[in-house]
């Protein structure tokens, strides 16, 4: 991957229709980001029953796609679950590992966000590891204790091959709450997760690092001009058209 260019991922999480779809992808393609937003990658990811319409939609633009999850495992009776293999047989690029939204209403583990990741590179994804500690655990100092700790088992797991991953820092406390963390704050965070990375390898230590958590496209453009802050996962303004173009636009 690399931090040539910035990169803006929609995460449209369960929201959706085919109807709303077909509009909101066609203003995706309308604005032709790769003429008006050429150095930035910008990707979306579906709830997995619309993944070959988008696929289909997207296909020929400059916009990839993406799951918002993997399973584990490679197949077999695990009912309810995706396959790396079945998402790449619909051209998925990336798959978000370790959504918040998972690890609380999911229970999932940082071993298992670490074999998430695993699965997804084995089959050719780009695995989007999410961290990020609640408001409790930001108020009582323990924001790098928490993402050090979830960053520490990805590496763990992949070892060399951290190198090929994208990262995203969400705080709890700010996705969907409409609170961003300032710009210094989210700088400090990624400053310490890109030491982190660092400590592994020079290739690891140029691993993307997106800010996800209530971005809009006020608040993009000084979140994208940290140093550390190579794009960004966005929820709610994923699903306008307009407002996730502007915020891929001012990447
Ligand atoms: C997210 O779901 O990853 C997210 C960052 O949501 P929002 O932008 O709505 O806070």
């Amino acid at each position: 991957m690399g931090r040539s260019k910035k990169l803006v991922v929609g995460n449209w999480k369960m929201h959706g229709s085919r109807a709303a779809n077909a509009e909101l992808l066609k203003g995706l393609r309308a604005a032709d980001l790769g003429a008006t937003a050429p150095h930035v990658s910008v990707a979306v990811c579906a709830p997995f029953p619309y993944l070959g319409e988008v696929a289909e939609v997207l296909q020929g633009s400059a916009v990839a796609w993406g799951a918002q999850d993997v399973s584990a495992h490679e197949q077999g009776a695990y009912t309810g679950e995706v396959s790396g293999a079945m998402l790449r047989e619909f051209g998925v690029s990336y798959a978000i590992v370790g959504h918040s939204e998972r690890r609380a209403y999911h229970l999932e583990s940082d071993q298992t966000v670490a074999d998430k990741a695993k699965a997804a590179l084995a089959q050719g994804l780009v695995p989007i590891v999410c961290l990020g500690e609640t408001l409790d655990e930001r108020e009582g100092e323990q924001t790098e204790a928490v993402v050090g700790r979830q960053l520490a088992a990805v590496i763990a797991t992949l070892g060399a091959d951290m190198a090929r991953v994208v990262v995203a820092y969400e705080p709890v406390w700010a996705i969907g709450t409409g609170k961003t963390a300032s710009p210094e704050q989210a700088q400090a965070v990624h400053a310490f997760l890109r030491e982190q990375l660092r400590a592994v390898g020079p290739a690891a230590a140029d691993v993307p690092l997106l800010y996800g958590g209530s971005v809009k496209p006020d608040n993009a453009s000084t979140l994208f001009a940290q140093a550390d802050i190579d794009g960004g996962l966005i929820g709610g303004a994923a699903l306008k058209a307009a407002d996730f173009v502007a915020i891929a636009q001012a990447a």
